[in-house]
């Protein structure tokens, strides 16, 4: 986002009337935005690394919204994603999940709440956070530059796998329950789709305490904790 507040948005939507209302919405909110119809088209713009945020119809020509997400992960771009899609099963929202969104809004939506959840999502993407240097063992979260290293070595994280992160640093030597991390992570409420939390902290097992002695330890029945000396 631009010092002056505005973001550059990237809307990939192959329904013209809904992509319109959208473009029109966001351009009066002070944002550039861009707008293309196609599942290709999007991964291409995506990738250049320019928008501040991508808004991706799920349901595309060509390659579908799940399918540019997931390849935008593997090729490291972290934009911010929100998913638009009028599939709002609970199983398709964890789809988007796995992909490496970061939001999902169902359709029909309130163009109200799309500016609300666009808003959220800047402001948790790039707001400038506290400077102070959060450390645990070997593992250290620099929140200015959202910089993680274990050992030293720099960690890439996605966007909502670092906001889970700083959450459990935070909170480091406390065991916090999958609804506590749902809430402080995920600030709108989910449906109770907690599995998303599990899904998530295996991520970042994956990224944090492989071939390192762990830090993020299962309590059964209670949570997660991140400390250094499992007790
Ligand atoms: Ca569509």
């Amino acid at each position: 986002m631009t010092e002056a507040g505005f973001a550059r948005i990237l809307i990939v939507e192959d329904e013209e009337s809904i992509a319109d209302v959208v473009c029109t919405a966001l351009r009066y909110q002070g944002h550039v935005v861009e707008h293309v119809a196609g599942g290709l088209q999007g991964l291409e713009l995506g990738l250049t690394g320019a928008f501040d945020l991508i808004l991706l119809d799920v349901m595309l020509p060509g390659i579908d919204g799940i399918e540019v997400c997931k390849r935008l992960r593997e090729k490291g771009d972290l934009s911010p994603v929100l998913f638009l899609t009028a599939k709002a099963t609970q199983d398709d929202r964890i789809q988007g999940f796995i992909a490496g969104g970061d939001d999902y809004l169902p359709k029909p939506f309130s163009i109200d709440e799309l500016v609300l959840r666009v808003q959220a999502i800047l402001r948790r993407t790039t707001t400038a956070a506290p400077s102070d240097l959060l450390r645990v063992a070997d593992l250290t979260f620099e929140p200015a530059g959202q910089e993680v290293r274990r050992s030293g070595a720099p960690i890439d994280l996605s966007p909502t796998e670092l906001r889970l992160l700083e959450y459990l640093m935070v909170n480091a030597g406390t065991v916090l329950s999958k609804a506590q991390i749902l809430a402080g992570v995920w600030d709108y409420d989910f449906d109770g789709s907690e599995n998303v939390v599990e899904l998530y902290i295996g991520y970042l097992r994956r990224k944090i305490d492989d071939g390192h002695p762990p830090l993020i330890h299962t309590k059964r029945g209670a949570g997660y904790v991140l400390r250094e000396n499992e007790r």
